[in-house]
């Protein structure tokens, strides 16, 4: 892991990354200036000195935990969801299985699309305080990282990391990582590489109401935009809302 831009800058501090309240751009994926460049992506700067910590660890138990994924533009989320609802990516089943999108009116679209691709506007990576996440030196030679669930289970390459990274997250030693997608709750698929740095990211997720979200994609509409205003509210509950990660106890600075 290598971090480009190491200087202490205002907000390096976590305590004061998590009292600031994120401005609706900074929610949404247009606001770039809390984020520092780490391998191929960026991430919070709140985020740095804690993922240090975790990557240690894991290094120490034998892993090398690299991020594929962490901060993701607004820009970047439509581009994903416009090809997914054109028919340029593909939109899976389920079982992972590419689905005919002829077959589906607009809303079973996207709900379909949902399952796997977050809303622009809604992704936790807009925040840069949540990543992918996955061990480099257990992927077998000239194979690339798929990030799918089967990589994660018994007999995949990256099980015996996962469950390496289950017992950091329950222990003391966790600066304030979990899992939000660790269970399907009938809305995203499960992710266990989706970290999510909670004393940051759980003031994110308090300040993206579904009213600002709303006002956002008024002035910054996607394909099947109607279907989306109709229901986006019980979207938001479904796809955008997961219980918030444990923080440490008042008064107490985080780990
Ligand atoms: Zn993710």
């Amino acid at each position: 892991m290598n971090f480009a831009d190491q200087s202490h800058k205002k907000g390096d501090n976590v305590e004061e990354s998590r009292l600031s309240i994120p401005s609706i751009k900074a929610l949404v994926g247009e606001d770039e200036s809390a984020l520092v460049a780490l391998d191929q992506t960026h991430v919070h700067r709140g985020v740095v000195a804690p993922l240090e910590r975790l990557t240690a660890a894991a290094e120490d138990a034998g892993f090398s935990l690299c991020v594929a994924s962490g901060y993701r533009s607004f820009e970047r989320q439509k581009a994903i969801w416009t090809a997914k609802t054109s028919g340029e990516r593909p939109v899976l089943d389920e079982r992972g299985r590419p689905l005919d999108i002829e077959r589906l009116n607009e809303l079973e679209l996207v709900l379909a699309i949902l399952r796997w691709s977050a809303l622009p506007g809604s992704s936790r990576h807009h925040w840069g305080t949540d990543m992918d996440v996955y061990d480099a030196s257990a992927l077998p030679r000239g194979s690339t990282l798929q990030l799918t669930r089967e990589e994660c289970d018994a007999g995949g390459p990256l099980y015996r990391f996962h469950q390496w990274l289950t017992d950091f997250l329950a222990s003391d030693a966790n600066p304030g990582f979990y899992r939000p997608y660790d269970v399907d709750r009938g809305g995203v698929a499960p992710e266990p590489w989706h970290l999510s740095f909670a004393p940051i990211a759980n003031a994110y997720a308090r300040a993206l109401t579904v009213e600002r979200l709303s006002n956002h994609l008024r002035e910054h509409p996607l394909p099947l935009q109607a279907t989306i205003e109709e229901h986006l509210t019980a979207l938001f509950e479904r796809y955008v809302r997961v219980p918030p990660g444990p923080e440490s106890p008042e008064g107490e600075p985080p780990r």
